[in-house]
């Protein structure tokens, strides 16, 4: 068995969740260093995982020159980047620079423009290939889980695939009237775009909200889904070129759209800077700092996620529909890690991806998204680090 060093960059909820999964496979993961910018959250999350395993350090990931120094220190084999978009560049430069893996979960995105979009760090593979090196990209559920479910389904169900629908459901309840299941900065420049999905060799946008409808999810039922854009949409049509349409889709309640109205409508989902007090902020950072900490939701958080693919295309001349996902429980998730399952369901896929690409099974010299890989071994491992998933061949798909 391949052995390696780890540096794990970001220390929050997702941060946690990847420190705990990586301690717990001491065969393949030998060292373990999580870094971040406050070095104090990096300690208590070593501390939680209770394995002497883990050393921490301080980096400003804006930082390639900081970072740089951090590597050569460490001398990983894999970074894997659960700190912010904004530091996916940064992260990847430095890993250039010292001859170190990359793996993330959130495609780069520029701090003043909500884009998601993958041609910064596409723009990188003529690069990390001629170094030798593999960087692979949205490595958590979604993007990342879903990659692989479409890949799967590729390669054993299907002869084409023609439609496909990424169905999010969180059907989870924290007791707040309002909270962010991730970096609120994030989740809010994500969910307030205009909605975008693929049809007939174009992209379609439409007003943020406009299209939805109830899907019904396993164990769960009948929820209100919006189609929104996610970046994995981009990378899937690019690497599916049979894909007529391609759309996704993630449910809300109704209180979460009342009080996201009404930060839009106010201005503070705003990411430009305002003058406050002769001190310059950004409103939705601001807010950030306000709102309940994403982490901290996991104690009183009951209910489940439930993330799959909806897929219907042709196999052996006639149709066939398709569906695989996974169900996480809030309370599970809270129980063995101490997270709640947003963090758990992005913190485990970035192990195993991790893992893929020091065991040597997703090392290829390049840029990659998750579906360009072999999913059988890591649809394996997702069984192995708790998050079973089940298929359903020839139902309603109802999208
Ligand atoms: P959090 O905000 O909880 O954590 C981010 C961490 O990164 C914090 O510890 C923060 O430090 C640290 N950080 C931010 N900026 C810097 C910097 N310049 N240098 C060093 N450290 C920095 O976010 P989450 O854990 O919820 O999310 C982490 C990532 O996972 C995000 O990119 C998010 O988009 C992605 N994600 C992906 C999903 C998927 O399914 N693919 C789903 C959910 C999230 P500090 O504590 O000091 O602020």
């Amino acid at each position: 068995m391949d052995m390696a060093k780890v540096l794990i960059i970001g220390a929050g909820g997702v941060g946690a969740v990847v420190a705990h999964k990586v301690a717990r496979v001491p065969q393949v993961f030998t060292e373990i260093t999580l870094a971040s910018r406050t070095k104090s959250k990096c300690d208590a999350i070593a501390k939680a995982v209770g394995s002497t395993r883990i050393q921490t350090a301080q980096v400003d990931a804006d930082r390639v020159d900081q970072l740089i120094v951090l590597f050569k220190e460490v001398r990983p084999e894999i970074v894997i980047n659960v700190a912010l978009p904004y530091q996916d560049l940064t992260i990847m430069d430095a890993c250039l620079e010292t001859g170190i893996h990359y793996l993330d979960t959130a495609s780069y995105e520029p701090l003043d423009v909500a884009k998601f979009e993958y041609k910064w760090q596409w723009a990188y593979h003529d690069r990390f290939m001629r170094e030798g090196l593999t960087a692979i990209l949205g490595c958590g559920f979604d993007p990342g889980v879903t990659g692989v479910f479409v890949a799967y389904a590729a390669k054993h169900h299907f002869d084409e695939i023609h439609y496909l629908d990424i169905v999010d459901c969180n059907a989870g309840d924290h007791g707040k009237p309002f909270a962010t299941n991730f970096n609120p900065e994030i989740n809010i420049r994500e969910v307030t775009q205009r909605g975008k999905y693929w049809e007939n060799g174009q992209w379609i946008e439409t007003e943020p909200h406009e299209i939805h409808r109830p899907l019904t999810y396993p164990h769960i039922g009948p929820r209100e889904s919006y189609l929104i854009y996610h970046e994995e949409l981009e990378s899937l049509v690019k690497n599916f070129p049979t894909l007529k349409r391609a759309r996704f889709w993630m449910t809300f309640g109704q209180e979460y759209l009342t009080h996201l109205r009404v930060i839009q409508n106010i201005g503070m989902a705003s990411i430009k800077p305002i003058l406050y007090e002769g001190k310059e902020i950004v409103p939705l950072k601001f807010l950030k700092a306000v709102l309940p900490d994403p982490g901290e939701l996991g104690k009183s958080y009951s209910g489940e996620t439930s993330i799959g693919c909806r897929i219907r295309g042709i196999r052996d001349n006639k149709e066939k529909t398709y569906y695989i996902y996974n169900n996480c429980k809030h309370e599970e998730a809270y129980q063995e890690i101490g997270a709640q399952a947003v963090s758990y369901t992005t913190g485990v896929p970035a192990m195993i991806g991790a893992m893929m690409l020091v065991t040597g099974k997703w090392k290829r010299p390049g840029v990659y998204n998750t579906e360009e890989f072999d999913p059988d071994p890591f649809m394996d491992q997702l069984k192995q680090h708790g998050l079973p998933w089940h298929e359903l061949h020839d139902v309603d798909l109802e999208v």
